[in-house]
């Protein structure tokens, strides 16, 4: 069982020309209300892999509730742990221009509900995974209290996006830490760690205590470092690059799977760097992930 401990967002888009000015209306095309959030992108890559999965989360009383978790659903994620609070459902607004550049508001909405409280009331959805995931998208005394929650022969797998002040015991009970190149940096920034570069900033993690990272490099692949190991480097799989948003989050949904497996930490990664590479070849987050009869890229 792989549990997901965070955000649940229906993600609005549309495509314009170029971006509005204060006080102006432009005309633009999309308008596609679609499920998203990091917690809700990993739990659908792991479940349409064929994992059994558990969300805990929270969405709002109002109508983007249901296209936030239509994936989930679709999924079959157990949502018995996602709870309805009062107010909206998490909500990103993204707009897209001719050129690709994209302005994202995020509003937390429910998710803003995760706090330590709510998280610990959900414990039952906690115990019995082999795999516990949470990411930086709900309030931070909620992330801290998982630790306590994972069960002792299971894994917790933090993906600090966006990077929060996490306690640095948070951090150090992470195996694996899965960042890419800028959250290695601004968590090795919070460890007081002055590092010139990605790879330099993880293995002075590492060396902090931290068990193990798996740093993601998007077109150039991932590094796999696990103390007291050689750091292992997992290269790209070479596909055509379509869109890469939530590529990271399948990546993680797809790690967090051959974990819960029991595999190695580097062939879990293996795996992972295919899944990532399939998600950018389809438009969308949710909706370009495989599922478990769908050929990868190798
Ligand atoms: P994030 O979106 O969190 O910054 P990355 O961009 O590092 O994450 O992507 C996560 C993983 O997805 C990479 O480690 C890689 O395996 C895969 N990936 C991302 N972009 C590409 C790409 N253009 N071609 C092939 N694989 C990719």
């Amino acid at each position: 069982v792989v549990t997901v401990v965070g955000s649940i967002n229906a993600d609005l888009s549309a495509v314009v020309q170029r971006h509005p000015s204060p006080g102006e209306t432009l005309h633009g095309t999309g308008g596609e209300i679609t499920p998203g959030g990091k917690g809700a992108n990993q739990a659908v890559a792991a479940a349409k892999l064929g994992g059994t999965v558990r969300m805990v989360g929270a969405v709002g009383t109002d109508a983007n509730s249901e296209p936030a978790l239509l994936e989930l659903r679709a999924a079959g994620v157990d949502l018995t742990a996602v709870d309805e609070v009062p107010g909206p459902t998490g909500l990103a607004i993204i707009t897209v221009d001719a050129a690709g550049e994209n302005t994202i508001i995020v509003v937390p909405g429910a998710n803003g509900a995760m706090d330590a409280a709510r998280v610990t009331a959900a414990r039952a959805a906690v115990e019995g995974a082999a795999v516990v995931i949470s990411q930086g998208e709900i309030p931070r005394d909620g992330i801290e209290a998982i630790p306590g929650l994972v069960p002792t022969d299971a894994r917790f797998l933090l993906n600090p996006a966006p990077v929060l002040n996490l306690e640095r015991s948070v951090v150090l009970a992470a195996d694996p830490l899965v960042v890419n190149e800028h959250e290695a940096q601004l968590v090795a920034d919070q460890f007081g760690i002055a590092s010139s570069g990605a790879t330099a900033a993880c293995t002075a993690l590492l060396t902090a205590g931290v068990r193990s990272i798996v740093l993601t490099l998007g077109a150039d692949g991932a590094v796999v470092m696990e103390h007291g190991s050689d750091s292992v480097s997992i290269p790209a799989v070479t596909v055509t690059a379509v869109d890469t948003t939530g590529a990271g989050d399948a990546f993680i949904g797809a790690l967090a799977l051959k974990l819960a497996d029991g595999d190695p930490l580097v062939d879990a990664a293996r795996f992972a760097a295919r899944v990532g590479a399939y998600a950018v070849t389809g438009r969308g987050a949710q909706t370009s992930y495989p599922s478990a009869g769908d050929d990868l890229p190798a």
